[in-house]
């Protein structure tokens, strides 16, 4: 029998729905009836899947193996996500597993000496060991000083890539806080962490709440900030389904490229302009709300959003005061006192508010306010975009605003690498509540991770201040003795606790952990590397020499390490840093397995893990992750056995039982959990106790391998849904939802806005919800009184964001360094801004030019990879810089010349000039400015060499989340 999605809603929205639903369907879509199936393929001919490695689409690949080599690799067609295509660095992964450059012995360049040593692996781990033990040991503390326990060492650092997969990164950070360090940084950190300090604040959590395959839903696409056509190629072709659909794609970006190309409306504007850009788009829906309420869905806006709190009468922003600061600015910081709500006894969260939505305290009425100034040529002054053109995207995008359309936001790290990243997504998160966009099929807050399993590795627990889990489960800071005062997540952090200290007590464990009195973000970590704060450094498969802000600074800063150990698969410009210039850094360069010698899960942009298989054997000495990261630990816990200081129970006892070679299983049902009263593998996160009694390494990660099996290892391909969920495909965390926030898809009795898309339904007859998993699971609003953002305190989506650094509103200011005078207000820049730069900002008057970065298909981040690999060097062979031809002619450069980018810094790259129409100058505030754009692929090894373009971003941050501004600076142009 087939259904139309109407008639599906028709039947399963009658009172006995979901039962005739289930009768139809055969059974539900959700995770519960599923078991692991087997795979597909043609295992005579050695077929097996992986992933692709790269960005964060997540491609699965069939590699085909021959005689233990890998010989062929292409698409997988059963994957709903690339349907058998894979973009030219997909393509290319047979280059890098049988290629020459391949890293086959372990290395050792002893302090001052002129080359390389082979030594083997257990001299290699006993000596790394050694360093790590002499290191701590001369540098522990134990306590603070008011006396905390705080058990930490800043003498070691830890800077972790994107390649590992989930039961490696969950290791690393497992090890590295039993020893103590917390200066553990992840690429996450400064690719899209801005994306994370702001839907945290704006709806709970950082992730693309939707999935890739669910563009293919949407009305109207916005990309923003991002290129996913050629960053993110074969998730394209879900936009392109769209569009097939009669659905719009917008695009907003400097440079006119391929997703300008398909965009219906292309917007150019200034580099770091974008908050701006949509700062207006969200006036006018406000306003246009006002003159067509029919055209919106005004009452998901009033139940599911802070439109009717109440704030504190003596809060004013820059709309008030005109000076672009909000209340409570004392020169360095804001006291947010006045940022608060104003209270009701009478109200179950205690939050005075108004229905109606007209008080003039209210956040709609002073969300209004803030963005009244945003006006058409307001945006146009700011941005130097097109008025009409601009007119046009607001009219397309506020149409999303109907119950029955969706309108989805995608952008990547170029909204984020700003000094205004958080504050620019904040927007985002503002327009898609405002619409309605939120938790709704073809809608969502989409901000993309740039690699494989970027997700995956920060959620273990590698940026600073996560444990495994992310936000939601910081590390403990030094205020924080026990367990009973560590904040509301108790449960997570006491499971994370048994599954690594599994015959200890909990209160014990807690404090084996160490502390945090700060934040040891990237920028912090080699601003101590400078001040000598650390003196021992791991990078695992991470190239900070050529991705950090100001390049030359990072190479100096590494220059002054004691030691450093880098785990690649290729002697890159990190691990050769000792090549440029005197340095006594004792260097180890450990080879490492790539994807497709290796097994586990990674997590790809729209949280599906899915698993990969180990097709062929590493060459040479080379060895997974995994692998060495057991050997190390292993050999740490012989260095302090019979050890009583130092902490050192907090590496004796913890719980290290992998095997020889260890079992990545076992990992990834660790990080599952365990009922330890029955031995049971845990099915969900809900069964977490905090006395004790439960295991579990990860909370996102638990329903993940249970009694039932493998869930990643999944590869259903039916979609009862036909929106696109694949529920059997893989696992999705948490719980196998596919679109989070998914209850503010219905209204307050639980019946879909859209009867066309419906995510989720209640069944009254049933008293459950039917189709994807729903967020948080309790019944509808009206008999729960639970609101779907269930990660906010009051389950509703902030439009006023208190928790922010910088401001409850999103407000425009220039970038650290700007050719133009903040049109906005007299407040120049952000006035929360953080810099870690030594050299003073450079003049307009002496570099008038803007520069932006970016990067392209062919290469992946810093190049350690793709630059190494011949099919795609050939297709993008060197390093160029994109500019107008107006500014081409007036510095007499054609296409083809060599020329030299000059920061305001005094740092200088030289590349080819690509004279091109995608750049236009801008028309900003009655004066003309051009802008140039560098790729940040190229680096001083490799197959093709070139300057690296960060060696002319500045060393500043985002208050929120110390993201560089690595988008917007200044520069002059000269042909060489
Ligand atoms: Fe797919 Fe991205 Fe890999 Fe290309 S790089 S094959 S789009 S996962």
């Amino acid at each position: 029998m087939k259904l139309s999605r109407r008639d599906f809603i028709k039947v399963s929205g009658a009172s006995a729905g979901g039962a005739l639903l289930y009768k139809v369907l055969g059974k539900p879509t959700t995770i519960a009836a599923a078991s692991p199936k087997s795979i597909p393929l043609h295992k005579e001919m050695g077929e097996k899947t992986t992933v692709c490695p790269y960005c964060g689409v997540g491609c699965s690949v069939i590699m085909a193996v021959e005689g233990g080599k890998i010989t062929n690799i292409e698409g997988d067609p059963d994957c709903p996500i690339n349907e058998g295509s894979l973009c030219p660095k997909g393509k290319s992964l047979y280059q890098v597993a049988n290629n020459e450059d391949r890293l086959v012995t372990v290395k050792r360049r002893s302090a001052g000496a002129a080359g390389w040593t082979d030594v083997d692996w257990d001299d290699a781990i006993a000596a790394i060991a050694a360093k790590i033990k002499q290191t701590r040991d001369s540098n522990f503390e134990e306590k603070d000083d008011s006396n905390n326990t705080v058990n930490r060492t800043l003498a070691i650092a830890s800077l972790g890539s994107v390649f590992p997969n989930n039961e490696e990164a969950y290791l690393m950070s497992k090890m590295l806080r039993a020893l103590g360090v917390v200066y553990i940084e992840n690429e996450a950190r400064i690719c899209v962490s801005a994306a994370v300090a702001a839907d945290e604040e704006t709806v709970g959590r950082g992730p693309m709440s939707n999935h890739w395959i669910d563009l293919a839903n949407s009305d109207c696409i916005m990309v923003i900030g991002g290129n996913v056509a050629e960053s993110f190629p074969i998730a394209f072709k879900w936009v392109e389904e769209a569009k097939e659909k009669g659905a719009k794609l917008i695009h907003v970006d400097p440079r006119f490229t391929r997703t300008s190309a398909k965009a219906d409306l292309y917007a150019r504007v200034r580099p770091g302009t974008d908050l701006a850009f949509v700062g207006g788009i969200i006036r006018y829906v406000i306003d246009d709300m006002g003159a067509n309420p029919g055209n919106y869905n005004v009452d998901c806006v009033r139940e599911y959003t802070n439109a009717s709190y109440l704030v504190n009468p003596a809060f004013t922003g820059p709309a008030d005061t005109l000076d672009g600061l909000f209340s409570g600015w004392d020169g360095s910081k804001y006291d947010k006192a006045t940022w608060a709500y104003q209270t009701d006894a009478t109200q179950p969260d205690n939050i005075k508010k108004d229905p109606t939505l007209t008080d003039s305290n209210c956040v709609f009425k002073l969300l209004k306010k803030h963005f009244a100034r945003y006006t058409d040529d307001k945006v146009v002054e700011i941005s130097g975009t097109d008025k009409a053109k601009f007119q046009q995207i607001c009219q397309a995008f506020a149409a999303t605003g109907k119950k029955d359309k969706a309108g989805a936001i995608v952008f990547s790290s170029s909204a984020c690498q700003r000094s205004i990243g958080t504050q620019t997504v904040r927007t985002f998160g503002i327009l898609q509540l405002l619409l309605g966009n939120m938790g709704v099929a073809g809608g969502g807050l989409d901000g993309i991770t740039g690699a494989s399993n970027g997700l995956g590795c920060a959620l273990q627990g590698l940026v600073n201040h996560w444990g495994p889990g992310g936000g939601s489960v910081r590390m403990a800071s030094s205020s924080e003795q026990t367990i009973s005062a560590y904040g509301k997540d108790k449960a997570r952090f006491t499971s994370i606790l048994k599954a690594w200290y599994s015959a200890t007590d909990h209160n014990t464990s807690f404090n084996y952990l160490p502390k945090r009195d700060a934040s040891y973000d990237w920028q912090s970590l080699f601003k101590a590397i400078d001040d000598g704060t650390i003196k021992g450094l791991i990078c695992w498969g991470i190239n900070p020499a050529v991705s950090g802000p100001n390049s030359a600074a990072a190479r100096q800063s590494l220059r002054k390490l004691e030691w450093m150990v880098v785990v690649d698969l290729w002697e890159t410009e990190t691990a050769a840093v000792w090549q440029l210039a005197d340095c006594n850094t004792e260097v180890f360069l450990l080879p490492a397995a790539n994807s497709l010698e290796k097994e586990g899960s990674v997590c790809n942009s729209g949280r599906l893990n899915q698993w990969r298989y180990k097709g062929a054997d590493p060459p040479g000495e080379a060895k997974s992750d995994l692998w060495i990261i057991s050997k190390l630990m292993s050999k740490m816990k012989e260095l302090y056995a019979g050890q009583t200081d130092k902490n050192a129970e907090a590496i004796t006892g913890l719980t290290w039982d992998y095997g020889d070679p260890p079992d990545v299983r076992k990992v990834a049902k660790e990080m599952n959990g365990y009922d330890l009263n029955t031995g049971k593998l845990l099915s969900s996160p809900g069964s977490l106790k905090s006395d004790g009694t439960t295991s579990c390494g990860n909370w996102l990660w638990c329903g993940m391998y249970t009694e039932d099996g493998n869930m990643a290892q999944r590869r259903g391909t039916i979609d009862p849904s036909s929106i696109g969920l694949f529920p059997e495909w893989g696992w999705a965390w948490p719980l196998n939802r596919r679109i989070m926030y998914n209850r503010a898809s219905v209204d307050l009795d639980g019946k879909p806005w859209d009867a066309e898309r419906p995510v989720i339904l209640w069944d009254a007859l049933l008293g459950k919800w039917v189709g994807d998993v729903a967020d948080g699971g309790d019944p509808p609003v009206s008999t729960s009184g639970k609101y779907p953002f269930i990660m906010k305190p009051e389950g509703r989506g902030h439009l006023f964001g208190p928790g922010r650094a910088d401001g409850p509103f999103p407000e425009h200011y220039e970038p650290w360094e700007s050719p133009v005078s903040n049109p906005m207000s007299p407040q120049q820049n952000n006035p929360a801004i953080v810099s870690w730069e030594t050299v003073a900002k450079g003049a307009a008057a002496d570099y008038p030019i803007v520069a932006t970065t970016h990067r392209m298909v062919e290469h992946l981040h810093t190049g350690a990879v793709t630059r190494r690999l011949p099919w795609l060097v050939e297709l993008m062979p060197e390093m160029f810089v994109e500019m107008s031809r107006e500014l081409a002619a007036a510095k007499g450069i054609t296409s083809g010349d060599m020329v030299i980018v000059e920061s305001a810094r005094g740092a200088s790259v030289s590349g080819k000039a690509v004279v091109t129409i995608r750049l236009k100058p801008l028309q900003v505030n009655g004066n003309t400015v051009h802008y140039i754009s560098l790729p940040w692929n190229w680096g001083y090894k490799g197959l093709s060499k070139g300057d690296s373009a960060n060696l002319l971003s500045p060393r500043i941050g985002d208050p929120n989340s110390g993201i560089p501004e690595f988008r917007a600076f200044l520069c002059e142009i000269r042909r060489a």
